[in-house]
Formats: C-alpha cells, structure tokens, sequence
C-alpha cells in the first residue's frame, strides 16, 4: 500500500499561478515585437533594474571583466568546461552521417548541419548561473554552431563576472547582459540593436520557460527546461542524512521547484523528513529552500522495489537521484527521466556543476518526449539523394506515374513520366 507522508500544494493552485505567467510573456512578447529596443530597455528597467548605454558588452569590457575574476575560478571554469566539451564530442562522434546505395545508382545520404545562430540563455535572477553558459554555449559549438548570442541578466543590478569570463572561454560570439522575457523575445525576433537568432537554448524561470514555448515556430528551442526538479529514490540501508541534503540542493533553486522522496522505507523516510526540517533553518538560502519544500516537497512510502520504480517513471522528473543497494537496476526500470544519478557516490550537484553531462534537462513532465540539451539539439539531420543508372530511373519513374496517380497527383506522376521517357524511351500518357 501507498502512503504519503507529506503532500504538496494542490496542482490547481500551480496551473494557476502558470496562467498568470502566459498573460504577462505575452504581453511582453507582443510589446517587443512592436516597439523593439525602447521596449527591451522598458522591461529591462522594469524587472531587473538595468538600463546600462548598450545591453551587448563590448570586447574591450568583456576582457576587463575577464581579468578580475579570481585565477582559481577561471581554473575551474576551464576544467568544468573540458568535461563538458570531452562528452559532447562523443555524443558527436555517436551520430552518424551516411550514404547508402539502395538500387543501383541510387544513392541516398543523410548529413548533419550545424544551426546557424544561437541564442544561449543563461539564468541569473536569484544565482549567477556560471554551469549553464558551459552547458549552452560549450556543446553549441562543439556541435559547430558559427554564431552563438550569450543574453544573461545582472544579479540584483551586478555584472555577473565568473558568467561573463565562463561565456567567453566557452567561445561565445556575443554577450549581452539582458535576461527574462526581454533576451528571449529580443533573440527571437530581433531589434535594430540585436540580430535574430534561428534556436534559442537555455534553462530559466517560468517566465523564460514560457517565453521560448510561445516563441517556438518563429525559432527552434532545445526543450521545456524550466524550475529545476529532484526526485531521490531510496531504500531502508540508504542514508537519510545525504537523501535530505541532496533534497535541499535542488529545492534552494526557487519556491517553484519541487524535491520529492519515494522510498521503500516508512523508517527512512521520517528520518529524511526531519533531517530536512532540522536543516532548512540555517541554511544560507532557506528563503528560496523553504517554500520549494513546504510547497512542492512530497514523501511517498511504497510496498517494494517495483512499485518504486513504477511510481518514480510516472513523475517522468528532470532528475533522479537512486540512492538502494543495486542503483543500476534504474537503468533497465526506468524510462522517463532528464538524468540518473546511480548511487550515493554522485549526486544532482554533480550534474549541475561540474561532472561534464548536460545540466539543461526537461521538466515539468516534458522526460515523457524528450531528454536533455545535447550537441544533436544543435544540428539539422538532413537527407540527400542522387540517381545516376539509367534502368534504376525508370524504375522509379514509372513507379513514381503509378503511385501519384493513385493519389490523384497528376503533376507528380508527370515528373516520374518524364523520367520514364528520358532515360527508357517511354511514351509520355500526357
Ligand atoms: P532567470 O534568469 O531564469 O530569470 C530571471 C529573469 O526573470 C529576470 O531577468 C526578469 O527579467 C524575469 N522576471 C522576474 N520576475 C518577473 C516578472 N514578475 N515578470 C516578468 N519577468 C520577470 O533566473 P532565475 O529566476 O534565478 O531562475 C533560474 C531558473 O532556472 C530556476 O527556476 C532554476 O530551477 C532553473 N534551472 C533549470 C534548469 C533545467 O535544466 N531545467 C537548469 C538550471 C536552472
């Protein structure tokens, strides 16, 4: 039998808060694109207080900003980024590009192009998100991306340093220190300052989140990354103390962000729970903490290690943290979710920071269709194909008069019936 031990809010007082969202993006979306930069600078000034003499930063005061930034963090920056950049260009070498002949002389191929401007968000209202410019901006152009536009808002009206001096090291062809709804429509749209961009990538708030779902047509996104999730998965002999602390490593993203616990262990899981209560209190980012888990915290005991499995496939959550005796039984149970973290000798933080997989995954569900920002994102499968044996065209073109017709497309079947009589002597029907 199933038991909650803590619930959270009820999803009808989310969706509400959701719609609220929709009708401000909208607005501002719609604003943008009439008015342009006097708009940008507007709602700039509006929510982030930031009105500098140009958004974009220019070389000169990127480097400066660059060289005030501590050798020990540009260090790490460099090491974080090579491990994100070594994954990336194995996921690259994964994907194949081939030709095949099918029939003699026909030759079919498939290739992968490399978007040609992209826009990488990089979050900065409540934290200067530094990871996400690796993650972004490192894998655009391992994927070979030739422009990619970095926007990142300042932090309570500061130049977000480490995120600056991390966007330029990854490579990034602009910078621009504009954040929110604001970056997103100015990338999609463009300005009279600011190009448009062909795919926008990035994590963000709902704001951001909801902003790139409507844009999506006008532009490509990566995919649905908004308020970050965990979901920790534990049995009896699991730790409580890690389980909690790594609950509250996700939940110190914002009031939105859910951390949920389903274990097989009623034991265990009250343990979590004060572990957690006992933590929140002196935790340096409680405001942000508290309300995440109050709100979207949930316990959930379960009967065994099937129902565990079940239950944590249904929440489809962007990550999953298995902390049981056989981690790696996830791998063959599961098959919806952003990322795994097998065992206690990783964790989410890992991911987010510092280990080289891809921080930007989905959320809100949206692991039922897709996975995470990955250097495929950035690249157009496209097909190709040539016929050079004569026999082979009017095979495919008398073919092409049959099937057409059959579909009541005469100016295709006319096409085929060319073929037919160029390359085999066929009478034209027509
Ligand atoms: P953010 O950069 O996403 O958003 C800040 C911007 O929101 C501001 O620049 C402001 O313009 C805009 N904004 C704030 N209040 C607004 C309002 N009332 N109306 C209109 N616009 C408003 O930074 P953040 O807020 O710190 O959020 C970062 C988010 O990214 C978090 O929710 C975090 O969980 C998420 N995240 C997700 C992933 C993922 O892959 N899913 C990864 C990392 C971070």
């Amino acid at each position: 039998m199933r038991t909650t031990l803590k619930n959270a809010v009820p999803k009808e007082q989310v969706t509400a808060g959701l719609s609220v969202v929709r009708e401000t993006v909208t607005g501002v979306i719609a604003d943008i694109r009439e008015r342009g930069d006097a708009a940008v600078r507007e709602y700039s000034e509006r929510f982030d207080k930031w009105s500098p003499g140009a958004f974009r930063l220019s070389p000169e005061q990127t480097e400066k900003i660059v060289n005030e930034v501590p050798q020990q963090v540009i260090d790490d920056i460099r090491f974080v980024q090579d491990q994100v950049r070594n994954f990336a260009e194995h996921q690259l070498a994964s994907m194949g590009e081939f030709e095949i002949e099918t029939l003699p002389g026909v030759r079919l191929g498939q290739k992968h192009i490399p978007v040609q401007a992209v826009g990488a968000y990089i979050p900065g209202g409540r934290y200067p998100l530094t990871a996400s410019a690796h993650m972004t901006i490192v894998t655009a152009k391992t994927a070979g991306v030739p422009r990619v536009v970095a926007c990142t808002p300042p932090i309570r009206g500061e130049i977000p340093s480490a995120t600056v001096a991390a966007a330029h090291l990854a490579g990034a062809d602009e910078i621009w220190l504009l954040g929110g709804v604001q970056a997103v429509a100015s990338m999609a749209i463009g300005t009279d300052t600011m190009k448009p961009v062909n795919l926008i990538a990035g994590p963000g708030n709902g704001y951001v989140a909801e902003a790139k779902r409507q844009l999506f047509g006008q532009i490509g996104i990566d995919l649905s990354a908004g308020p970050t999730e965990i979901l920790v998965l534990a049995d009896a002999d699991a730790d409580p103390y890690t389980a909690a602390v790594d609950l509250l490593s996700q939940a110190e993203h914002g009031p939105d962000s859910p951390a949920i616990l389903i274990t097989t262990s009623e034991a265990l899981a009250r343990k979590v729970i004060a572990h957690v209560e006992a933590i929140l209190p002196d935790m340096p980012t409680k405001d942000f903490a508290g309300p995440a888990w109050r709100d979207h915290g949930q316990v959930i005991v379960v009967d065994g290690i099937d129902e565990l499995y079940e239950l944590a496939d249904e929440f489809a959550s962007e990550h999953v943290e298995v902390l049981t005796a056989a981690p790696r039984l996830a791998l063959e149970r599961m098959t919806q979710y952003g990322a795994l973290f097998l065992g206690e000798g990783t964790c989410v933080s890992y991911g987010d920071k510092v280990i080289g997989t891809n921080h930007v995954l989905p959320t809100r569900g949206a692991a039922r269709y897709t996975g995470g920002l990955w250097v495929g994102k950035y690249l157009k499968t496209v097909t190709y194909q040539e016929v050079t044996e004569p026999d082979s065209s009017v095979l495919l073109g008398r073919l092409c008069g049959r099937a057409a017709r059959v579909e009541l497309f005469e100016g295709h079947a006319r096409s085929g019936d060319l073929r037919a009589a160029k390359f085999g002597g066929d009478a034209l029907p027509w």
